[in-house]
């Protein structure tokens, strides 16, 4: 494992060289991580009153400090979660805008004015914070996730408490600490599941993005609560190549889809579907740009196990493996860059998110077709569809049921700005990023305001 959770702390490992121990962490438990909520609670009130100055100012100075640590923090990220130096960059750019854009939120409208029914008055609608938003997060985006959920909720008025990944507890400390709001307004409680669990227990909102298996259990736990949740989960994603996109180019973006991070992103592609004659140009395109992708380590050993045990059995059950499908010697934990096609049907690589650089490539006689197997998983983060017929396009972007649909782009990109989540089980509840993410960590107020002495 890169990471070990004990009764007494969390230590983090580099997935590269897994001797280095990045950070050693104490971890509260149970009793720690309600006591870290109640502390925050008490801090919110004193939070919110700061106003709308106050809290854009604290956030405009956390993006300065993020801005002038970068290439401290994306060489943390390199060394604790094993992400290729210049996806780091990108993500720490990414974190700033982010920090940024929220940093602009507290200025904006809260609500509406509307007509009473009967005259004289008026009828105000108002967002207010919930209290202590709860944020659970995974490794993969130590420092872009972490943010993208605590900047939202910050902005609008409430505390946070921050359980990080085990595998990233150096990121997230640090993190926070170049953050440097006032005490107990942001808190990282390192830990695994037994912190989580106790988060879930007492946090006002909740966030989660993680796997699915675990999101499951926070949003069942949340929900008895009926406090607000939203999760984030697995993806199993589509690109469709139709015959008429330059192979080239479009192997270029799904090698970076496939491969990038070692696959290790919620909305890299695991199923290539190319369309008639699409078929063979891609296959030769695509191998030779998977060879291409800047290699970087999988998270773990376990994690490395798991992808290199599912290339093994759809072979085993006759799978042709194009390209990859070794296991590099060395300390670290790396998987070749990995393409199979004629894998069997119902194999997991096809109906389960393994988080490695592995893909699948399948054909189809049409673009009806394409969609049909896209869309016949419950784990429809993203699709990417590579063509330059717009009508084509068009019908594939109405018809595809994912979250977020890229056209001649990776399925791995994100805007910040924008709504981000998945269809069916790959999300549950509002989305995150964007206007949606202030709206999901208030609730909305009615004011009825009459003059005195009316009826
Ligand atoms: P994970 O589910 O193992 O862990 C996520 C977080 O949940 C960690 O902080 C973990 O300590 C915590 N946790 C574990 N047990 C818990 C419990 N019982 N109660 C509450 N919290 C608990 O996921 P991971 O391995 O860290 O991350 C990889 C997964 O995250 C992949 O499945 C990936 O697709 C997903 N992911 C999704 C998105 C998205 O936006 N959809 C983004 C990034 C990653």
């Amino acid at each position: 494992m890169s990471a070990t959770v004990t009764a007494d702390a969390v230590l983090s490992h580099n997935p590269a060289d897994p001797a280095d121990l990045v950070i050693e962490a104490p971890v509260p438990g149970a009793f720690g991580t309600a006591a870290a909520i109640e502390r925050a609670r008490a801090a919110q009130p004193g939070w919110f009153a700061a106003g709308a100055a106050g809290r854009a100012a604290a956030l405009g100075r956390a993006a300065d400090a993020v801005e002038a640590h970068a290439e401290e923090l994306a060489a943390l990220a390199v060394r604790e979660v094993g992400k290729p130096l210049v996806e780091a960059r990108g993500e720490v750019a990414r974190t700033v805008a982010i920090l940024r854009y929220y940093a602009q939120a507290p200025y904006a409208p809260s609500g509406a004015v509307h007509e009473t029914a009967t005259g004289p008055g008026l009828l105000l609608t108002r967002r207010r914070p919930y209290g202590v938003a709860g944020l659970i997060t995974p490794w993969n985006f130590p420092f872009a996730i972490p943010v993208w959920k605590a900047a939202p909720a910050l902005a609008v008025g409430n505390t946070v408490v921050l359980k990080p990944a085990p595998e990233a507890t150096g990121c997230a400390l640090r993190l926070a600490e170049l953050l440097a709001l006032p005490a107990e307004v942001l808190t990282v409680v390192p830990g695994g599941a037994e912190e989580g669990a106790a988060l879930v227990s007492a946090a006002d909102v909740v966030s989660f993005t993680g796997s699915t298996a675990t999101g499951q259990a926070v949003i069942r736990t949340a929900t008895e609560r009926s406090v607000p949740v939203q999760a984030e989960l697995g993806g199993l994603n589509a690109a469709i190549v139709l015959p008429d996109a330059d192979p080239e180019q479009a192997a270029a973006h799904l090698a970076f889809a496939i491969a990038g991070y070692a696959g290790q992103k919620c909305t890299a592609t695991s199923r290539v579907i190319a369309v008639g004659a699409a078929l063979e140009p891609l296959r030769a395109a695509l191998v030779k740009a998977l060879a291409a992708v800047e290699r970087g380590p999988v998270i773990s050993r376990a994690a490395r196990d798991r992808v290199a045990g599912a290339v093994a059995s759809a072979v085993d059950g006759g799978a042709e493996l194009l390209t990859g499908g070794g296991l590099p010697q060395g300390a670290g934990w790396f998987v070749e860059p990995t393409l199979l096609a004629g894998v069997p049907a119902g194999h997991p690589l096809l109906t389960e998110e393994f988080f490695g650089p592995v893909a699948v490539l399948l054909g189809a006689a049409d673009l009806d077709e394409a969609i049909e197997l896209a869309n016949a998983t419950r784990h429809n983060l993203a699709a990417s569809v590579h063509t330059r017929d717009l009508d084509t396009a068009l019908a594939a972007a109405d018809r595809l049921d994912a979250g977020m649909i890229r056209i001649n782009a990776p399925s791995s990109g994100v805007d910040f700005h924008l709504p981000f989540g998945g269809a069916k089980a790959a999300s549950y509840g509002d989305r995150e990023q964007g206007q949606a993410a202030l709206d999901f960590y208030t609730a909305s107020r009615t004011v009825s305001l009459l003059p005195a002495g009316s009826a």
